[in-house]
């Protein structure tokens, strides 16, 4: 399946560094390294330390490894030069073993090599991509979980149950001349909405696992001048929003990322929700609303000497809502009312209650409604198990109303291909393009 051609490229950024390395894959990696170094054979997955010479002088003192197919992480021969990380010196060893007629390879030709070998299944591949990339722990997390954790589990067993599904019914199709039922029908129906609620699950933590990739988005709404631009600030540690007491200030959403026990809020600051005539303001209304409608967790502002607004408040939109009740520095005097969200009360401008509100923060990103910490964080994915669930309806209703077996078996067909596509059972030449695309060269 994969190019006969061997491909060279650097493993390590561009750049000036300590040491520098390249990897090479493919049946000539090994000869055509032999021929520029000063020794003759390489021991398998051992370091080799050698001269490299290039037009019969020393070009550097490298050290070599060899790992034989089908061993390797693309599971074709591979060979890994590291060099020191000179600008010259990774130029000149390219150039060197282009010359030879290796071939510098594509973003992500390594890993598609490696899933076209069986080493890695389409999503795992992808995790590889989203492991490089990952900054904060929360991302990391489920990159691992998605290349060797409990999301690569959990989708195995989904396909082992939608597999067992289907050849109980394609068991009833081969004795159809019999007229038997041979699937018990009960069985089915258990089965089929077992693997229902499962997906639902799976596709519900979507929401959170793209948060937790992206930045979990939060919104900062409340009345004009009730301290959302201080809050920001207070919580950000810097004057990143304007703050002024002329109400309707903050013209325009402003944002500031968060990091907190490794998970990475996006709080947008909104000009507030509030009709104006202001043509720019109403530009800002609209982002603001915007904003609203994409947050996870929307903190509502309020004052502490003004009576709360339960707008909103109650909402059962999916959000988590908090209250933060502020300016407590102006008064005595906060009633302990119970407003049925997570409350707590601060002064922005002093910053108190700014620990206990991230804290609130933090736990509104509870995972614990997952199945098993296991997060759908990739939209490709998102896309295809939303087929799945749609192709297990359609089975689910078939039964329902009595279609033939067959009929029933051809919607759990699709559901199987759709899952399929995730891992990598089923690909186009689009799908693989546009997934590889996304790795740098040398991966
Ligand atoms: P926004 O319109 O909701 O963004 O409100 P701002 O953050 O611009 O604040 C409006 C005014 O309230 C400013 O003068 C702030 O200094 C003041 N303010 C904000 N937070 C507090 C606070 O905790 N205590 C007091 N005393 N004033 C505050």
């Amino acid at each position: 399946m994969t190019g006969n051609d061997t491909i060279v490229a650097l493993s390590t950024p561009p750049g000036v560094g300590g040491v520098a390395l390249l990897r090479i894959s493919g049946p000539q990696a090994l000869p055509a390294v032999l021929s520029f170094l000063s020794v003759d054979l390489l021991e398998p997955r051992h370091s080799t330390f050698a001269r490299f010479l290039y037009q019969g002088e020393l070009l550097d003192e490298v050290l070599a490894i060899h790992y034989p197919a089908p061993h390797s992480y693309t599971g074709e021969d591979i060979v890994e030069i590291a060099c020191h990380g000179s600008l010259y010196i990774q130029q000149t060893l390219l150039q060197a073993l282009t010359a030879a007629g290796l071939r510098l390879a594509e973003p992500g030709e390594y890993t598609r090599r490696a899933f076209l070998n069986g080493k890695l299944n389409l999503s795992q591949a992808e995790a590889v991509a989203d492991l490089i990339d990952s900054v904060t722990p929360a991302q990391h997390r489920l990159a691992v979980s998605q290349l060797r954790g409990g999301y690569a589990e959990k989708l195995r067993d989904l396909r082992q149950q939608l597999l067992d599904l289907t050849s109980l019914l394609e068991l009833e199709l081969d004795f159809s001349q019999e007229d038997v039922e041979f699937a018990d029908r009960s069985q089915l129906h258990l089965l089929l909405s077992t693997l229902q609620t499962q997906l639902a699950a799976l596709l519900d933590s979507f929401r959170l696992g793209n948060a937790l990739k992206q930045g979990v988005p939060v919104a900062i709404i409340g009345r004009p001048n009730v301290g959302k631009s201080t809050l920001l600030n207070a919580l950000l540690n810097d004057d990143r929003a304007i703050v002024s007491d002329i109400p309707g200030t903050t013209r325009d959403t402003v944002e500031g990322m968060l990091t907190l026990d490794g998970i990475t809020f996006r709080l947008v600051d909104t000009a507030g929700l509030r009709e104006t005539e202001d043509a720019v303001e109403q530009l800002g209304i609209e982002r603001s609303r915007r904003a609203y409608d994409d947050a996870l967790i929307v903190l509502h502002v309020e004052e502490a000497n003004v009576p709360i607004d339960e707008t909103d408040l109650h909402n059962p939109d999916g959000k988590k809502h908090l209250l933060v009740i502020n300016k407590t520095d102006l008064t005595n005097d906060v009633p302990p009312v119970d407003y049925g969200v997570p409350t707590v009360v601060i002064s922005a401008l002093q910053g108190t209650g700014i620990e206990k509100l991230k804290k609130l923060l933090t736990d509104a990103v509870g995972v614990e409604h997952t199945d098993n910490g296991v997060l759908l964080s990739n939209a490709r994915h998102c896309e295809a198990l939303s087929k799945v669930r749609q192709a297990l309806n359609n089975a689910s209703q078939g039964l329902d109303s009595g279609v033939p077996a067959d009929l029933v078996a051809v919607d759990l067909r699709d559901a199987l291909y759709h899952l399929g596509t995730i891992t990598g059972e089923v690909t186009s030449t689009d799908i693989l393009g546009n997934i590889f695309s996304r790795f740098c060269v040398g991966k």
